[in-house]
């Protein structure tokens, strides 16, 4: 079968994992998408939030030999003192330096792969989808804000005529334009609601909540398959205050299917060294079990399944 636009380049893709139980249904191939528009305080893939590839260095692997400074072509590392240092913005993640680093001590995030390549990827596991009830999931980064999206809308069309199941993990921050695009070849959205309180929203996620609000809105009344997901951490977005909040807004007649409860994780806390970034592990905690299970019996009045993890 003949599917449009296949030779086109994609977007950014900074990784693809196969055999993945946490995604949605069956067994999955997830495929994250370079760039992000939320800023999440807590988020475990911060080299995927920029769009242009992201230069990752490992302090304790390099022997400060200074080699990746003599081979970058665009001059975007001067050693000072021993010690490498990166100018992101004159970096063009080409890749130079990682194939050059004996130690391993540097990696790039970020490549393009073309509709073919992904379409490609996702199909080679299709007999473990048919045993398990899987498929192939998009995510990010923000799969919903990755450019051109024609080539997201290609690559879905694609994996549907090709009869595979396309789940979209996304936070809602993208226009409905977009998402009435993929629609007909979606079967599932892991749809993010991380504070209903506008103000909360603002200051650990850095944009307003109401654009994501209104989407989960507009795509229940279309008739999708959601899965909320709510990540949680201790003191920032667990009150019982919120999540009656997320109880209200799903009783004013959003319909999903399943709300994951998220406690947060520090899996991502060391790549923030290697992207030169600061964590603020202090202020980060997961709530502890017995208030997820509180705060799952809240919830429970929607008579919808309410499990925690993914
Ligand atoms: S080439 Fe590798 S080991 Fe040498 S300075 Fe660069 S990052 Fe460090
Ligand atoms: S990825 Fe390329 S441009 Fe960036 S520092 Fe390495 S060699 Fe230079």
């Amino acid at each position: 079968m003949k599917i449009k636009g296949m030779c086109v380049k994609m977007p950014q893709v900074f990784d693809i994992q196969k055999y993945s139980i946490h995604d949605g249904d069956g067994i999955r191939t997830s495929i994250f998408f370079q760039g992000c528009p939320l800023r999440c305080a807590w988020c475990h893939n911060p080299e995927s939030q920029q769009k242009k590839p992201q230069l990752l260095w490992n302090r304790e692997k390099c022997t400060g030999c200074g080699w990746c400074a003599g081979v970058c072509p665009q001059k975007a590392i001067t050693m000072e003192q021993g010690v490498p240092v990166l100018d992101r913005d004159a970096c063009i993640g080409c890749g130079k330096c990682v194939m050059e680093c004996l130690e391993s001590a540097r990696a790039v995030s970020g490549e393009r792969k073309s509709v073919r390549e992904l379409l490609e990827a996702g199909e080679k596991d299709r007999v473990f989808y048919e045993e398990s009830g899987g498929g192939v999931t998009l995510s990010g980064g923000e799969v919903m804000t990755a450019e051109p999206f024609e080539e997201v809308v290609e690559l879905c069309r694609g994996f549907f005529e090709k009869g595979i199941s396309v789940f979209i993990d996304t936070s809602g921050f993208a226009s409905w334009e977009r998402f009435e695009r993929i629609l007909p070849y979606v079967t599932a959205f892991l749809y993010d609601i991380k504070a209903v309180n506008p103000e909360t929203h603002q200051k650990w996620i850095g944009v307003d909540n109401r654009l994501i609000l209104e989407n989960l809105r507009k795509l229940s009344a279309a008739g999708a398959d959601i899965r909320l997901r709510l990540p949680l951490v201790s003191g920032i977005n667990d009150s019982r205050e919120e999540i009656e909040a997320v109880l209200q807004l799903l009783q004013s007649g959003i319909h999903v299917r399943k709300i994951h409860l998220l406690p947060y994780h520090d899996i991502g806390k060391n790549k923030y060294a290697r992207l030169d970034r600061s964590y603020d592990e202090a202020a980060l905690a997961p709530p502890t079990p017995e208030h997820l299970e509180e705060l799952a019996e809240i919830l429970r009045q929607t008579g919808v399944p309410v499990v925690i993890g993914g």
